[in-house]
């Protein structure tokens, strides 16, 4: 799983302070030793004699009590840690005025892991503090983007598997083009949660996410629980269209619902993620959650609610000098537009019938690392069935055969233009701690301040399922990780 790898970032070890903090009684002891010896004078030399006996005498009995203090220190503290560790069994909190669970999906495009320290989000914070946090953040799929990424958070399918391997991609079989507003079922595999709820005969409601307007199985994106896309309307309306759903009468309430914000993905290609604008956005997207809280405690359910708040994917910024040109590939390999289905972050490459993927990857990666070709070493490409396997991207025709992974911050493009600008990218490997995003489990189900290491956002759909009780559809997500980051049913 790349959450293992990709947690190997944590702090540096503290072994070489121990070692000088051990080495400095001994070292001074040495040096008094040292000194008294070197000198000359037979009297001072006996009276130095005296003192050091003396000193020694002392420093033993001395140690002698300190060791006494440190096991009577160290046994007691290890007493209360033990207890610390197995407190009584905490079990999932009884509903006070609902009487089903409810999730509400919470997801803030672009929001990456660190926003949250930008500047004061104190309803952020207060979902954290009193709920269960990835401490490290989210790990997205590969690729790095929004609609792979929101539908693998509904689906827990990889895209290689849920079909939407990309913004925008061609369908080798029909030739036909995936945009962002194309709703036919045929493109969109897998089975969300919306229809996953609509197969047990329960309500789902969703104000945006990708994929909800496409009709699959029992949903049929029902008119006032299910709302087609529209980035103009208000943040605020968004949220206070949740709110009303909880004026329903209580078997109506939905048991699933969704809820996006563009904010701050869309800040974040403009500028980058160090920008002021930024930090505006990750405010107001703290001033929705807040209205949230408020509207849910004003209804009395606010804690009887499972708020899941996550992102998509991070953001990293770029600029001008790192660049990579697919035209300066020219004495090796000549690559026409037309072969090129995405540039970045993600290579992508299907060459016509005919032509060798392999012998396209060879000479494009003889080019990339010959030390002629700017940047060219920020670029490795690879054929899509030789890509690290915890990218899990290749098992699918939608996928083309060649892919090139860029290195963070660096963008492909196909020639020299004259207007280059610096902002913000996303769609890099998922390992690269930038692509990073949030967790933040708050309600019945989720234990308060709890910490919990990253995971892959494919493992989500087995948490609603699993709150909401019902039985979900296979997926690449493990049913025993819904364990470590739920709490279980009181027995
Ligand atoms: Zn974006």
């Amino acid at each position: 799983m790349g959450s293992v790898s990709a947690l190997n970032f944590t702090k540096p070890t503290q072994i070489p302070t121990q070692g000088e903090d051990s080495q400095n009684p001994s070292t001074s002891l040495l040096s008094f030793d040292t000194d008294s010896s070197d000198t000359s004078n037979p009297p001072q030399k006996r009276t130095t004699t005296t003192i050091f006996i003396s000193l020694i005498l002392i420093t033993c009995i001395a140690l002698s009590a300190a060791s006494a203090f440190a096991f009577l220190f160290f046994s007691s503290s290890t007493t209360a840690s033990d207890q610390k560790s197995s407190p009584p069994e905490e079990t999932s909190r009884p509903l006070t005025k609902l009487n089903h669970p409810v999730v509400l999906l919470v997801s803030s495009d672009g929001f990456r892991f660190g926003y949250q320290f930008k500047t004061p989000t104190p309803n952020i914070h207060r979902l954290i503090a009193n709920g269960t946090e990835a401490e490290t953040g989210l790990i997205p799929v590969f690729p790095t983007l929004t609609f792979p990424n929101h539908y693998s958070i509904v689906t827990g399918l990889y895209p290689a598997y849920h079909g939407i391997v990309n913004n925008h991609f061609i369908d080798p079989l029909t030739g036909e083009f995936f945009t962002m507003s194309s709703h036919e079922p045929k493109w969109w595999l897998g089975e969300p949660l919306w229809d996953t709820v609509a197969n047990h005969g329960l309500r789902a409601a969703t104000q945006f996410w990708p994929g909800a307007e496409v009709h699959k199985g029992s949903w049929n994106c029902p008119e006032e629980f299910c709302m087609f896309y529209n980035s103009s309307v208000p943040f605020e309306q968004r949220v206070d269209k949740i709110l009303s759903f909880f004026d329903l009468p209580s078997d109506e309430i939905p048991v699933f619902m969704t809820l996006y914000f563009e904010d701050p993905d869309h800040q974040g290609h403009k500028v980058g993620p160090d920008d002021p604008e930024i930090t505006e956005a990750v405010a107001g997207i703290d001033r929705m959650i807040g209205r949230l809280i408020n509207g849910l405690e004003k209804r009395g359910v606010f804690e009887d609610v499972d708020i899941i708040m996550v992102g998509d994917h991070g953001m990293v910024g770029t600029c001008d000098k790192k660049l990579i040109f697919l035209d300066d590939l020219a004495s090796w390999i000549n690559i026409p537009a037309e072969w090129v289905q995405s540039y970045s972050p993600v290579l992508a490459i299907r060459p016509p019938p005919g032509v060798s993927p392999w012998s396209i990857v060879v000479k494009m990666n003889e080019g990339l690392t010959s030390g002629r070709v700017p940047n060219g070493k920020h670029l490795k490409v690879y054929l899509k069935e030789e890509l690290p396997s915890r990218l899990h991207y290749s098992a699918s025709d939608r996928i083309p055969p060649i892919i090139g992974l860029i290195e963070e911050g660096f963008k492909v493009e196909q020639k020299r233009t004259k207007h280059q600008e610096c902002g913000g990218s996303h769609g890099y490997d998922n390992e690269v701690f930038s692509m990073r995003t949030i967790f933040i489990g708050h309600g019945p189900d989720f234990a308060r301040g709890r910490k919990v290491p990253s995971f892959e956002n494919v493992q989500i759909y087995n948490l609603v399922t699993s709150i909401l009780k019902i039985q979900g559809a296979p997926n690449n997500g493990s049913l025993s990780f819904t364990s470590s980051i739920l709490l279980p049913s009181p027995k």
